[in-house]
């Protein structure tokens, strides 16, 4: 007799295991859900990102159970926030709000590997080394499924109630199901960052100069994520003279930045980020959901990504388990909208000192009604109805 295997069957399979997906997977194996994440990386791995998280995610993190494991891994708390406007310093110290009193800025490997843990424990399966290669669709368009390519190269369907992409902004699953971009961006930095040594742990400090930003995130191991950004056109004829390396953008473009990390001894090759425009996408059909960058990316130069990455996935795991998929991108967009249009321009990297300043007056507000709604404080964070 022949035998036909049964394709297996998840209330969701998640596509890709960082910060997103990791998050999402937890939320919705906390409910009760049976989760599947897949991811081509390995745990533990790196990514490209600086990782400086605001309040709203360690409120989050906090709340699940989380930021205790990453403070017992060593990562520094911060204490203050200073912005450096030329040689002008506004030191903000990081009062206790929300149950929260410093910020933390854990390396991507730290940060994803421990919300995957914690996922694991509660329930959600992870297979690492896995590729999502394509979707399964029923006759009326809806995704019911993924395609899956294991290490062993051996190839293997498995159903599921919702394919959730978290697989960032080269996203496969927007690609398999034609999401379309609804705004885009017209602002993008480029950057070089590195990690050194022998920084003190004054906070956050984030530079800005003529045409360029930089800054200054202390991490595990005693070491800070070092950073400068300038427009990809500027660091493109950079490249084309030999002057883009790390040291020499901050030394010509950042020059308080250099006489801060003076005598700091990089430990890692410095990762060049070229830019990437902003967009949003269509993050919701039939059987599918995008979170994380898959469905929206701000540009990084405001550090907000993981931020949003966490918010929305709590607002997407409450609108799956309350059935109603459809509402969740409405509402991540009425969260972000402001706050993208902001970024875009800080971006342009085109503002005097004084503009920049009342950017980051209106960004701050943004940031603190979001930061309110994650704490459930002027409404919480708005559910599908
Ligand atoms: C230079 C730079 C600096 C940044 N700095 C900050 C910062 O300081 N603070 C901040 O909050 N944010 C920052 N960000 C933004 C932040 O990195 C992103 O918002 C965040 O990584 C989004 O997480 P994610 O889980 O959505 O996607 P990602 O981190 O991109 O993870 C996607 C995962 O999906 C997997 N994947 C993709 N396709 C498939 C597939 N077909 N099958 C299986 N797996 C797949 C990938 O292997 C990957 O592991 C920065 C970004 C950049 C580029």
């Amino acid at each position: 007799m022949i035998k036909t295997l049964q394709p297996q069957y998840y209330d969701a399979v998640i596509v890709g295991a960082r910060c997103a997906g990791a998050a999402t997977a937890l939320l919705l194996a906390r409910q009760g859900a049976r989760v599947l994440v897949v991811d081509h990386d390995q745990p533990g791995s790196d990514t490209m990102s600086t990782h400086a998280l605001m309040r709203g995610a360690v409120i989050q993190l906090k709340k699940w159970g989380v930021l205790d494991t990453l403070i017992r891994a060593g990562t520094p708390a911060i204490r203050r926030t200073s912005f450096l406007y030329g040689d002008q310093v506004f030191d903000v110290d990081i009062k206790p709000e929300h149950g929260v009193d410093a910020l933390y800025a854990p390396r991507r490997s730290l940060l994803d590997a421990t919300l995957a843990e914690a996922a694991g424990a509660t329930g959600a399966e992870f297979r690492y080394g896995t590729g999502c290669t394509g979707l399964l669709f029923d006759e009326a368009r809806r995704v019911r499924g993924v395609t899956l390519r294991a290490p062993s190269g051996a190839t293997e369907e498995v159903c599921a109630g919702i394919v959730i992409g978290a697989d960032g902004r080269r996203s496969a699953v927007a690609r398999y199901v034609g999401a379309t971009v609804s705004r885009q961006a017209t602002n993008s930095i480029a950057c070089v960052y590195a990690y050194m040594s022998g920084l003190p742990n004054h906070g956050y400090r984030w530079h800005f100069a003529p045409g360029a930003a930089g800054g200054i995130i202390p991490t595990n191991e005693g070491l800070s994520c070092v950073f400068a950004a300038v427009a990809p056109g500027v660091l493109a004829e950079a490249r084309t003279n030999g002057t883009a390396s790390h040291e020499a953008l901050i030394a010509r473009h950042l020059p308080v930045l250099a006489d801060e990390i003076a005598g700091a001894a990089p430990v890692e090759r410095p990762v060049t980020f070229p830019g990437s425009y902003g967009y949003f996408r269509q993050s919701a059909g039939p059987g599918w959901a995008l979170v994380g960058d898959a469905g929206y990316f701000r540009d990084p130069l405001t550090a907000h990504g993981i931020t949003d990455a966490l918010r929305d996935a709590e607002v997407l795991a409450d609108a799956v388990v309350r059935g109603n998929v459809g509402a969740y991108p409405t509402l991540r967009d009425a969260l972000s909208s402001e706050f993208f249009e902001i970024t875009d321009q800080i971006a342009a990297l085109d503002w005097s000192m004084e503009e920049i300043q009342r950017h980051h007056y209106r960004l701050n507000k943004v940031m603190k009604a979001n930061q309110d709604r994650i704490a459930g404080i002027g409404g919480a964070l708005p559910r599908a109805a």
